[in-house]
This record gives structure tokens, sequence and C-alpha cells, in this order.
């Protein structure tokens, strides 16, 4: 089994809860050790004051995650991953490589309002995207959103590059991990993820996880709690998604559903990459079979929507399915305002 780099392990005792967590920051494997509160920025590109990009409905994603209206998102700036072919880059890039007119800095109070703001839109629940590296203040927000009269459930959307000490903070308050196994293959992770001790990370994350959410269950609404695993199949690389589906009916299909998704889209025109072929759609396919992996979703060859997100736009995403929240749109035009005053 592959095991942390221990000198890279930070022990429970030394980290910090709470919003001090920022002073010394260790919130995700990149343990930058920096003091986010005295504007120093780690590799997740972003201080301690939230940024969000874009909060309202959206109805792409998975049929238990979207629900009838659409789930409730809050996409985050900065990412502590920072994935070459990174679909949402003109937001992940953090303050120091990303577009910094895109996305508004938020109060805990604000973040708080956002989600009760997404409840009253009809949202099925709160899907918060990349928030690793902002989990002191998420927790503070949901804290005071349940005071406020927050139902819905909590969907943490992540890149699976976690760690423990972020995860043990924030976990109580999940109810359904949305989250990424990219590959468990280090010369995959160095080419797409830029990072090749992702395919190191990702398994203890998975165990804790698993250990905390040993099965899928759905309660009578519809809204699913519990683990979905979700794995894109990069270009050029099936023998490491066929390891990966090893691994997930080895390891998580008793505690998980799965969502493969094989469309990728490069986000910038001077990459080009060769479509999968029907024939290796086919061998994965009959591998999940094989595998007797039935729990979860497969994307088909055909419903590729080559599209990418512009986070200038008020609904960065195709209008059919997305709906900005009126309460993220007048927090951006106060703003804007403020800025050009
Ligand atoms: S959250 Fe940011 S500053 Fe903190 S350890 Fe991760 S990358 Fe570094």
């Amino acid at each position: 089994m592959t095991t942390l780099n221990l000198e890279e392990v930070h022990t429970m005792s030394e980290f910090q809860k709470g919003l001090e967590a920022y002073t010394y920051c260790t919130l995700c494997p990149n343990y930058c050790r920096v003091d986010r509160t005295a504007g120093d920025i780690g590799r997740c590109g972003e201080t301690d004051s939230v940024r969000v990009a874009w909060s309202g409905l959206h109805r792409g994603e998975e049929p238990p995650v979207t629900g009838e209206k659409g789930s409730g998102m809050i996409f985050f700036c900065g990412c502590p991953l920072h994935c070459a072919f990174c679909q949402n880059h003109q937001i992940s890039a953090g303050l120091t490589g990303g577009d910094s007119s895109v996305g508004i800095t938020v109060s805990i109070e604000e973040l708080a309002s956002m989600m009760i703001a997404l409840q009253k839109m009809g949202a099925t629940n709160i899907n918060l995207v990349t928030g690793t590296h902002f989990i002191p203040s998420i927790i503070e927000a949901i804290k005071r959103a349940r005071n406020q009269g927050l139902v819905l459930q909590i969907v943490w959307n992540s890149s699976g590059y976690e760690s423990i000490e972020g995860l043990t903070l924030i976990d109580p308050y999940v109810d359904l991990y949305l989250i990424d196994v990219k590959t468990l293959d280090a010369e995959v992770a160095q080419r797409f993820c830029a990072l090749a001790k992702y395919s190191e990370i990702i398994r203890p994350v998975m165990d804790f996880l698993v250990a905390r959410h040993s099965e899928v269950t759905f309660d009578e609404k519809g809204n699913m709690q519990g683990l979905l695993v979700r794995h894109l199949l990069f270009p050029l690389t099936l023998p490491a998604t066929k390891e990966f589906l090893h691994y997930f009916a080895k390891t998580l299909k008793n505690h998980a559903w799965l969502s493969l998704m094989v469309q990728f889209v490069p986000p910038k025109g001077d990459v080009t990459f060769p479509e999968i072929t029907e024939k290796e759609y086919d061998s994965l396919i009959d591998l999940m079979e094989e595998l007797e992996i039935e729990e979860g979703f497969v994307q088909e060859l055909a419903d590729n929507i080559p599209w990418i997100p512009d986070f200038n736009r008020d609904v960065p995403f195709p209008s059919s399915f997305a709906e900005v929240s009126p309460y993220f749109l007048a927090l951006k035009q106060k703003a804007m305002h403020q800025e050009t005053r």
C-alpha cells in the first residue's frame, strides 16, 4: 500500500483549528505553513479572504446531485492543485496567476447568505467547489447558515488533493463527497495534474473517507449521502484508467458510487489530443462489467459538450443548464461599483 512521505505528514498536535488554521496553513497536502492572515499566499494562490467566482444553480451534475432544479453551486477562487489542463483555469490559479478581476471577496456572513439564497432558489443541495483552502471560513459560514434556516445537504466537490487534517475539520459538515480520483499513476499525475505525488496522496484520502462513510444512502427526497467518486479518462492513458477501475473494484466498490467521465476538453486551443475511440470506450465498459462495478454513472461518448466555462460572464455555463444566484449577482455588482468609485 502506498503511504505518505513521513516528512510531509503534519501531526494533529501542530494543526490549529478554526480560523487560526490560516496563520500556519496546512489545510492541504502542500503544507505551505504560511500566515495567510498576514496576506501571505501559498500554492493555492489565496490569502484568508474568501473569494467566490460564481454561485447559482447548475443542472449538469450527476442526476442525484442535480436533483429537480439544480445543484446550488459555490465556486471558490484558487486551488491547491494546479492541473495543466484545468477547465477553470481563470479562477483556479488564484491571485498569483489567474484573472484577479474574476471573483469577489466575501465575508463569512455573506458566504452564509449565499447558501441561504441558493436554498431560496430551490437548490437541491449546497455544492462547494474546490473549497479546501477556505475550510475554516466555510465551516463558520455553514454554522451561521444553519442558524438562519439552511436545511440543504452539503456537497464537498473536490479534486481529492486533501490533507487528513483539513478533511477532519470539514467532514462533520459534509453529507456527500463528489470527489475526484484523478489517477493512481505518478507519470500521469505529473503530466495532467502537474504533481506526481497526487497519486500517493489520494489513497490515504480515500481510506479516510471510506472509514467514515462506509455506504451510499439516499434520504426520502432522493438526496444522496456518502461518496460519489469521479474519474476522468485523460487522453492516451487508458492503462491508467484500467488500473483505477481495478482499484475502485477492490477498495471502493462496496462503499461508493462511480462517475466515469470520458470527455476531456483541453481549455486552450493550442493543445490537441486524440479523442477516445469506440473500441477504447467499449473496453472500459467491458472491464467495469467484469469487475462488477454496477452502481454509478458513465458518460456517453456522444454526450460531449466542448464547453469551457467563462467566469467573466454572469453565467459561465450554457444558460440551458445554469442560472446565476441573484444574491451573488448583487454582490458582484456592488463590488464592481466600489472598484469604479
Ligand atoms: S491551503 Fe494554500 S497555503 Fe494552505 S497549505 Fe494548501 S496551498 Fe498552502
